[in-house]
């Protein structure tokens, strides 16, 4: 167990897992670019850190979920970066959508500095990380892995060892690949259901059990209905396709669905608010390109 631990990156997931370690845990400091993001949970007796290394040089274990490789190797580097800045013997579990090869090295620079890191992305979306019913996926060292473990359990229902670091990273990218990608198709099918005059909900319940349903159609036409909110904004689905694609590319295995996915979710645009959106983006794109599909 750790006696006090460290947030950085309070986002759409970040500020709900960080407010449940605080609440499971105690004895939590805070850090994200944006100081306002941090006011519920200084309220609820987090106490709040001015840069990362002030929050690092405090701290046994550190828990990050920020957007993507960038952000991450921002935040890494650099003379005031997390991995100069951590203490000794102390643990940098990421949670965020990451680039396995980045997750490796960020392992190998921590271990030279006598600390560890455990690459810990997770699924269950904002709903999952607001209930602690997270699935995170841990790669490392089994012993840092458990360390980690007594951290995540806290934010998760599930906490499942993927193997060395990056493993956690990649198991990921498979996890959203298929999600994101069924996701697009289902937007695309029922768009075209919708174009040949089929309601969804008549489409919905004829294909239930049938061989061409799956969870996110039922996924897609009720947060379209506005039930359910995803918090995933659409740009963190296409950098979890570009990281897939990259992830391809340097297995030399090509992804020939995961290419028309990310296409699909290019033509719907950067500036989308959410995949919660991604069936009318499609409705759209189809009507703007004047496409009579039946
Ligand atoms: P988000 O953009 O809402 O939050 C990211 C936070 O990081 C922001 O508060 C931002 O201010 C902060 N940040 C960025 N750069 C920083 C820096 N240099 N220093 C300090 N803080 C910095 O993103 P999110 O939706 O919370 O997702 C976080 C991670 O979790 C991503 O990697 C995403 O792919 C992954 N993820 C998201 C979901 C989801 O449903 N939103 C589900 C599973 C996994």
């Amino acid at each position: 167990m750790t006696n006090r631990i460290g947030f950085i990156g309070l986002g759409n997931m970040g500020q709900p897992m960080a407010a449940n370690l605080l609440r499971h845990l105690g004895g939590l400091i805070v850090h994200d670019l944006r100081p306002a993001a941090a006011d519920e949970l200084r309220a609820a007796g987090a106490a709040w850190a001015g840069d990362i290394e002030a929050l690092a040089r405090q701290v046994e274990v550190v828990v990050t979920s920020l957007p993507g490789p960038q952000e991450i190797q921002r935040v890494a580097y650099g003379e005031a970066g997390l991995l100069s800045s951590l203490t000794p013997g102390s643990l940098w579990v990421d949670t965020s959508t990451n680039d396995p090869a980045l997750a490796r090295n960020l392992a190998s620079e921590a271990a030279k500095r006598g600390s560890a890191f455990v690459d810990a992305p997770v699924t269950g979306g904002v709903i999952g990380a607001r209930s602690a019913t997270l699935k995170i996926m841990a790669g490392g060292e089994e012993a840092d892995v458990a360390r980690a473990r007594a951290v995540l359990s806290a934010m998760a229902s599930s906490v499942i060892h993927t193997g060395p670091a990056g493993t956690g990273s990649a198991m990921k990218l498979i996890v959203n690949f298929l999600g994101i990608a069924h996701t697009a198709l289902a937007a695309e099918a029922l768009a075209l259901g919708r174009a040949g005059g089929l309601s969804a909900d008549l489409m919905l319940s004829v294909l239930e059990g049938c061989w061409g349903d799956n969870a996110m159609l039922n996924d897609l036409v009720r947060t379209a209905g506005g039930e359910r909110h995803w918090g995933f904004a659409l740009d963190l689905a296409i950098k979890d396709m570009v990281l897939a694609a990259t992830l391809a590319k340097s297995l030399g295995f090509p992804i020939r669905y995961g290419e028309v996915t990310r296409e699909v979710l290019d033509a719907c645009g950067r500036s989308a608010p959410a995949s919660s959106d991604l069936w009318r983006l499609v409705e759209d794109r189809e009507r703007d390109a004047k496409v009579s599909i039946l």
